[in-house]
């Protein structure tokens, strides 16, 4: 058909208006949202016409269109997932779920006013970092402490107040990326930092780095190589010599530790994992780390250290470009308070709480998934199978923890298209597939959103 035809094919705006008013779809919308919404799709598929990219126009093809558009304005962009992958921080499903304790100070915080940066006993303007850093100082035995908003902020902020025009020293075996967009040596150039590398990628002796000073050098820089691992024939400096060669040279030197491990889990098989306190102990000036990974709070990166250092950081203008938000602030703080009583950091925040799970609690947890699936979806076969949980979020890249498993095979339906109808659904499922079966991994599941899994598998296998 000719462009001309086509394009007088068009519905009317109003016309289509009509159609979603007789369809009750219009409730809650504002009016001129709507208008908008049909006027751009209508926009759109004349374009598409003029490029020859449509040769027809129906208008219930139209309708659905604009009806798509609706759904996506209509509801929220960012909401919450189910996350049956058994990967606890989940980097790409929002690391860290908050403690219950986190959620209520936030919401409180966020709802009224608060003494952000009010000294209520003083009655004038207070500090908003002292909420956290005395916490942090109770918590870590380190002299001062300051926060922005996440941990390549932290490395950022550091080494740009510290060793900007001068050399840093970092093992070869350390110039890491995580998650694709942090890496080290262009943090370092960003920072204006000059990185200095020492030794080779599987080893780096202290040698290396005692050659590799110079007059300009400031720092010695460690980073834990958090998603990976050099096996073999490997040599690492360990940061308590790193520590005494920065002091005899009168270099700084600073440990990027990646996730902030608190707590010690070697009781539950986790261990060498390098904790802050350890860092600290060793003597290093400052230790950064981010606040949604093995921590268990919101996204944040915590620097930690000498206090005339942490001063000098604060008072870089680059801080307020980095700064946190009241939000930030006191979910971070109530998950510090958490740790106050390591029992009960390991029992609340949900993070230490997935980790240390017993393998018969989640047994348990399978065992009533699957009387649920059992009971209520039809033409499903459900098994255990045995597997493993990770911990992710670029801890433990090696670490597998023994879990159970919900494996669910679906009559006529492959498993990933079942797999897809889960992770289009509301809410969303996101589920592995493995040998042709879809996996539920309860060990990152809520207890209450057992049965919402249910319910989407049951809503996802009769679409
Ligand atoms: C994760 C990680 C970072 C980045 O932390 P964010 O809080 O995600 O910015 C930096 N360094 C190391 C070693 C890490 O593991």
């Amino acid at each position: 058909m000719e462009v001309a035809s086509l394009l007088r094919q068009i519905p009317k705006v109003d016309d289509i208006l009509h159609e979603l008013e007789t369809l009750g779809l219009l409730k809650g919308l504002p009016r001129s949202l709507v208008i908008n919404v049909i006027r751009n799709t209508l926009d759109e598929i004349r374009k598409e016409i003029k490029n020859g990219g449509l040769l027809y126009v129906e208008k219930a093809n139209v309708l659905e269109r604009v009806k798509e558009s609706l759904k996506i304005k209509g509801s929220p962009s960012l909401k919450r997932v189910i996350n049956a992958t058994g990967v606890i921080l989940h980097t790409n499903l929002g690391r860290a779920p908050l403690s219950e304790e986190a959620i209520r100070q936030l919401v409180e915080i966020g709802r009224y006013y608060s003494n952000l940066e009010y000294d209520l006993k003083e009655g004038k303007r207070g500090h908003r970092y002292k909420h956290v850093e005395e916490l942090l100082i109770e918590l870590t035995g380190c002299e001062a402490a300051f926060v922005v908003n996440n941990n390549a902020a932290a490395v950022l902020l550091v080494l740009n107040t510290l060793a900007e025009g001068k050399e840093v020293l970092v093992s070869r075996g350390e110039l890491v990326e995580i998650g694709g967009s942090f890496r080290i040596p262009e943090v370092m150039v960003k920072s204006g930092a000059l990185l200095k590398e020492v030794g080779t990628t599987n080893r780096t002796h202290l040698y290396d780095y005692e050659r590799a000073i110079s007059p300009n050098t400031a720092m010695i820089l460690k980073v834990h190589t958090s998603n990976y691992r050099v096996i073999g024939f490997t040599a690492e400096v360990p940061i308590e010599d790193l520590a005494q060669l920065a002091k005899k040279h009168g270099l700084l030197i600073m440990e990027d530790l990646g996730s902030g491990l608190l707590v010690d889990l070697s009781e539950w098989g986790i261990k060498d994992e390098p904790t802050v306190h350890r860092a600290l102990r060793a003597g290093v000036d400052l230790v950064t780390f981010s606040g949604d990974k093995l921590l268990g709070g919101p996204q944040a990166g915590l620097i930690l250290g000498r206090k005339d250092l942490v001063e000098v950081i604060r008072k870089n203008p680059l801080s307020r470009a980095l700064r946190v938000d009241k939000l930030t602030l006191s979910a971070l703080e109530a998950t510090l308070r958490a740790y106050l009583d390591p029992k009960k950091a390991v029992q609340e925040v949900p993070v230490l709480k997935m980790i240390t799970t017993s393998l018969g609690e989640i047994r348990r947890k399978a065992r009533r998934l699957k009387r649920l699936i059992q009971a209520q979806v039809p033409k499903v076969q459900v098994s255990f199978v045995r597997e493993t949980s990770r911990i992710g979020g670029g801890s433990f890249p090696l670490l597998e923890l023994p879990t159970v498993c919900i494996g669910i095979k679906a009559e006529g339906v492959k498993a990933s298209t079942l797999e897809r109808l889960l992770r289009e659904g509301d809410p969303p499922v996101v589920a592995r597939v493995s040998d042709e079966m879809l996996l539920f991994d309860p060990r990152t599941l809520f207890e209450e959103e057992v049965p919402l899994l249910v319910d989407a598998l049951k809503k996802a296998l009769s679409a």
